[in-house]
């Protein structure tokens, strides 16, 4: 822990029965390497879906930009407040965006490249190699004209 700190003792978790709907391989094994934020012109990354959710994935095409959901699986959960490394001062965990959190999920809005079978990829994530994916929505204000998107 950082200077000015603080965790709790986490109370017992409910179980929400989340769904893990698949992987995502990025470049990036390390934390130092990682990017705090993607950016859309970064590398290409994987959304590879088990293949039972292929069928979900139907006019997903329709969109330039789709936002991705995931379960940063490397984190701890038990801090009140952080500092981080950046500028060193201290504040809640709701007011960053860091993976520290009681419920490490990360959510970037990512340009969608193609899709190949159940593997849909994409530019713009900040996670590490083999994070769990726990959902994609599409991105209503980037839908390709010609396609009118499902309600
Ligand atoms: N874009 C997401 C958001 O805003 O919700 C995540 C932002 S978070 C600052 C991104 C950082 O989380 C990365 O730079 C890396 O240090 C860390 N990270 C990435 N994948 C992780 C994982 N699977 N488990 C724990 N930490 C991870």
């Amino acid at each position: 822990m950082r200077k000015n700190e603080r965790r709790i003792d986490l109370p017992r978790a409910a179980d929400a029965h989340l769904r893990f709907i698949g992987q995502i391989r990025t470049p990036w094994t390390d934390r130092s390497q990682c990017p705090r934020q993607g950016a859309l012109d970064g590398p290409e990354c994987r959304l590879v879906l088990d293949p039972i959710w292929e069928p979900a994935l139907a006019g997903l095409e329709a969109y330039a930009r789709i936002e991705v959901l995931y379960w940063l699986d490397r984190s701890r959960r038990d801090l009140l407040t952080q500092s981080p490394k950046s500028d060193g001062a201290t504040t809640g965990t709701f007011s960053l965006r860091s993976p520290v959190r009681p419920n490490p999920i990360g959510t970037s809005l990512v340009r969608l490249e193609r899709i190949e079978g159940c593997d849909v990829v994409v530019r713009g994530l900040d996670c590490l190699d083999r994070t769990p994916l726990l959902d994609i929505k599409p991105d209503r204000c980037a839908y390709t004209p010609q396609v009118p998107p499902k309600a």
